[in-house]
């Protein structure tokens, strides 16, 4: 594949943090990545530490994310951060439609669509999760669950617009179970999620980042960067030490520069 694009690696950090921790998480990771420019690196610290990791972390090359927006821009919604709020925190990202969200709170593709829209206006970089269940592969219906969330998140999306986004296929079966999908299970779906992008974006989609996720890890890491289809990670567990991250974000980004 030609024009693979820069490797992107972020950390989801869920529901875990102190203040003091995750600041102290955020410097860590920040010190132990900052001579890299192989690789854009992120972080996805809660929102109540959002805007103070965003500042302290100010001036780095580590980039700032938050795990979910809402796409009203105020208003009576008790408990909802606007993308706007978020931009203003100085976050620069925002992951959308993680299968948590879709699982546990009632996210579904008309949310997430909503909420790409909301990102782009404030021009947050949106993460936007697809990926099956167990079930759903095992009865042979992981292309077209993956192509169904991809349409629902991203209908009527200009290709100026599209390209601004990322994706990350998380099968649900392999996050945080420690059980991560091969290489070849990944790169078949990144492949299809990318010839599906090629309808709008046409040879743009090459340069286009997919990301993978579920229990990647520092040893399992390279074996994914390797394939070409394949353009950095979302970690979960494997984000929340400095010394695991960091030697998760160099294993893959020498496995890429190697391939
Ligand atoms: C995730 O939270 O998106 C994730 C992939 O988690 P883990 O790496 O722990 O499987």
């Amino acid at each position: 594949m030609t024009n693979r694009p820069k490797p992107f690696f972020c950390g989801n950090w869920k529901l875990f943090g102190t203040r003091a921790e995750s600041l102290a998480l955020a410097t860590g990771v920040r010190d132990g990545v900052a001579g890299i420019t192989a690789a854009d690196v992120g972080i996805s610290p809660g929102f109540v530490v959002l805007a103070a990791v965003a500042e302290a972390m100010k001036g780095s090359n580590l980039l700032v994310s938050a795990q979910d927006g809402y796409w009203e821009e105020k208003g009576a919604f008790t408990g909802q951060v606007s993308m706007g709020q978020i931009a203003d925190s100085g976050a620069s990202c925002v992951i959308i439609g993680h299968s948590e969200r879709r699982q546990l709170f009632g996210e579904t593709d008309a949310t997430v669509a909503q909420k790409v829209r909301a990102a782009l206006k404030h021009n947050l970089l949106p993460i936007v999760c697809v990926g099956e269940t167990l079930d759903e592969r095992d009865t042979n219906k992981t292309l077209s669950v993956v192509s169904t969330q991809l349409d629902g998140a991203f209908t009527d999306l200009p290709p100026t617009e599209l390209e601004k986004c990322v994706v990350a296929y998380e099968p649900v079966w392999a996050i945080g179970t420690g059980r991560n999908a091969t290489p070849a299970q990944a790169v078949e779906v990144h492949a299809s999620i990318r010839s599906q992008l090629r309808k709008t974006l046409g040879d743009k989609a090459a340069a286009f980042r997919i990301l993978y996720g579920g229990s990647v890890k520092p040893d399992n890491v390279a074996g994914l960067l390797c394939e070409a289809e394949i353009n950095g990670a979302l970690v979960g567990g494997a984000s929340l030490t400095v010394d695991s991250f960091v030697k998760l974000v160099k294993e893959g980004t020498a496995a890429c520069t190697r391939s």
